[in-house]
């Protein structure tokens, strides 16, 4: 029984160092994705902001049509005072010629409003690019210092999956079965000691008579609570 015990506690120690090793890969491709989402984030910033400068070019140049055929409605309004027969027909020719002075006048600020738009637009892409090209040289430099220990993290792994592959053979079949079950279902602790008759896995108190029977260590008890195999281990040696 206590032997059993130590072969699981063994193979016990070996596991969490592979899914250490395990969640070590991941991060690391984790911090590499996180990177290039960070660079297509700028990406985007910079795509939409040329989308807004090319929207403000396309009015500006509305505006500059406007404007051209409206100075020579203008003109051709001017010609016409020269012909005029009436005051009356003078003064709305005049008021015309003035309210559409008026309104290119108000084009012509737009116009510079949309140019200075684009420029602060371009200002804009300035920073996000030198963010943008500042983050791709990063990531050159992560993703070969990742690839590197990534490599180095694998040979570990394999190496020690190796080991508990040996080691799991010499575990009574139904009993790693059991422990594997129990592993996935408790966060990879399927054995646990118990301390001064509580349960360190699932902080349960065990019932005395069980806890009495596990201190003669004759049979593989499991706790009541978590269903974690247990063994016990005297207060003094915790921690
Ligand atoms: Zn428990």
């Amino acid at each position: 029984m206590k032997e059993d015990i130590n072969q699981l506690r063994e193979l016990q120690e070996i596991d969490l160092k592979i899914s250490k090793l395990t969640e070590e890969i991941a991060a690391g491709s984790a911090d590499i994705d996180k990177r290039k989402l960070s660079i297509d984030a700028h990406k985007e910033t910079i795509a939409k902001l040329n989308e807004k400068i090319a929207a403000n070019e396309q009015r500006r140049q509305e505006l500059d049509e406007e404007l051209a055929s409206e100075a020579d409605r203008i003109k051709d309004r001017q010609a016409k005072l020269m012909n005029v027969q009436t005051n009356r027909e003078y003064q709305s020719i005049l008021k015309e010629t003035e309210d559409a002075k008026k309104l290119n006048t108000q084009r012509e600020e737009s116009v510079v409003q949309l140019m200075e738009q684009i420029e602060a637009f371009k200002e804009k892409i300035n920073e996000a690019t030198n963010l943008c090209r500042g983050e791709e040289e990063l990531l050159t430099e992560e993703m070969s210092k990742v690839g590197d220990q990534t490599a180095k993290l694998e040979t570990e792994k394999l190496k020690i999956s190796k080991a508990r592959d040996t080691k799991a053979k010499k575990v009574n079949a139904s009993l790693l079965k059991k422990y594997n079950v129990l592993r996935e279902k408790r966060k990879g602790i399927a054995v646990i000691e118990v301390t001064s008759g509580v349960c360190r896995g699932c902080f349960m108190n065990i019932p005395p008579q069980l806890f009495n029977d596990l201190m003669r260590e004759e049979k593989l008890l499991t706790c009541p609570t978590c269903n974690r195999i247990m063994f016990h281990q005297p207060a003094a040696e915790a921690e």
